[in-house]
């Protein structure tokens, strides 16, 4: 065999399985995909604006390594008066290339090699290889149908060793939907106090939340100086293109992190941060609206899955349903490959995101209503011929 120059690291790699699924769609004619996790609405008129403005205004260099100093200022302005939480702006909040690129700060700021981090799982898809990347062990915890996929208190505290680092938690979840009970978020705060762990709280999808409160996990008793917490504007605020998210968290962490980032990234794309200073200043209509359509198109697929005979816990946050297919007799990827070829429906293989995700399929409801119904027509076809 020929000689791979590739690192050991990379080499033991796979590519995501979300891609794979998105590649073979783009390749077909009258697909509906209810398998990519991003906005259907286009960035919202005032943002665009923004940025159009910012760029005839000549905001075409670099920002500060830490981001554009009234960005941070409103982010911080806006996680006091949402949570009731402080971050110092300029000390506290560094801007990222998506909260993809606050993932792999956070991991390489924080991990030796060989340190643990627990992660709950059903999880983002990247959370494992940026942890592995930067040296750090994942450890899954399952989270189950049965509960919410709320956290699983007994298992995390089951998964701890001498080497945990951290625990990485995502409410509202990627590809669950579920919100964590600020109950368990209070168990998990304790735990974390005396086992002196950090908590990576990723809250990309922290406005997208239906019928019940979103707990912001570093706003909790004594939490604020163990959390890096992990916000974004692709999803909330439908900018996915343009590539910006944010750590919060306190001043030594984010040094450390603008360390990394200086040396890999330099700044995030400045235009694309003055933008997002109207996204959090003049959007809040903005996001009620796309959120009253998803909660509407939520409604409709849960019904709709649970009609077919594909059991599906009501999610309460960001915008994908997580049904259980194994009742079909089809594991989670012959289903999900099936079901493109022959319905031309895409979805997500739940194993895309963690063993615990066996058995599921990950729909997202960020797609038009009318393609919504079309595609539960499918579906219900497709499993009635099984
Ligand atoms: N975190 C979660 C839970 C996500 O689902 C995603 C994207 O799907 C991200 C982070 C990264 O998003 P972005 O880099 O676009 O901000």
């Amino acid at each position: 065999m020929q000689k791979s120059y590739l690192s050991q690291k990379v080499q033991k790699l796979h590519p995501s399985i979300i891609r794979r699924f998105f590649d073979i769609a783009a390749t077909m004619k009258d697909i509906i995909s209810l398998g990519i996790g991003e906005p259907d609405f286009t960035t919202p008129d005032p943002i665009l604006k923004a940025g159009i403005k910012a760029l005839q205004d000549g905001e075409t260099h670099y920002s500060s390594n830490l981001g554009v100093t009234r960005l941070r200022e409103v982010i911080a302005e806006h996680l006091q008066k949402k949570y009731g939480v402080s971050y110092d702006p300029y000390n506290e909040i560094i801007i990222t290339v998506g909260g993809s690129e606050a993932l792999y700060l956070t991991a390489n700021a924080i991990l030796e090699n060989g340190d643990e981090v627990i992660i709950p799982t059903p999880c983002f898809v990247s959370y494992q290889p940026e942890v592995s990347l930067a040296g750090g062990v994942p450890v899954e915890v399952p989270t189950c149908m049965e509960e919410n996929f709320d956290l699983n208190i007994d298992a995390v505290k089951k998964a701890i060793t001498p080497r945990t680092r951290a625990i990485m938690i995502n409410f509202p979840n990627n590809p669950t939907g579920a919100v964590a009970s600020r109950e368990r978020l209070l168990e998990l705060a304790q735990l974390a106090e005396q086992h002196d762990l950090l908590v990576i709280s990723d809250e990309i999808y922290d406005r997208l939340i239906y019928g019940v409160e979103h707990t912001c996990f570093p706003a909790l008793p004594g939490m604020r100086d163990r959390t890096i917490l992990i916000g974004g504007f692709s999803k909330d605020y439908a900018m996915t293109g343009w590539r910006l998210g944010y750590v919060a968290a306190p001043a030594d962490l984010i040094q450390g992190m603008l360390l990394i980032h200086q040396y890999t990234i330099m700044t995030a794309p400045t235009m694309a941060q003055i933008a997002a200073i109207t996204a959090i200043t003049d959007c809040e209509e903005h996001v009620e609206q796309m959120r009253l359509e998803y909660d509407n198109r939520r409604r409709m697929i849960v019904e709709g899955l649970n009609y077919i005979g594909l059991p599906t816990v009501e999610p309460h946050g960001a915008f994908y349903v997580f049904p259980q297919v194994s009742g079909t007799g089809l594991d989670e990827s012959t289903f999900a490959e099936r079901l493109l070829m022959e319905k031309k429906v895409a979805v997500v293989p739940g194993i895309a995101f963690g063993k615990a995700g066996s058995g599921f399929v990950r729909c997202s409801y960020a797609t038009a209503s009318d393609q919504i119904e079309e595609a539960l027509e499918r579906i219900d076809q497709f499993v009635k011929s099984l």
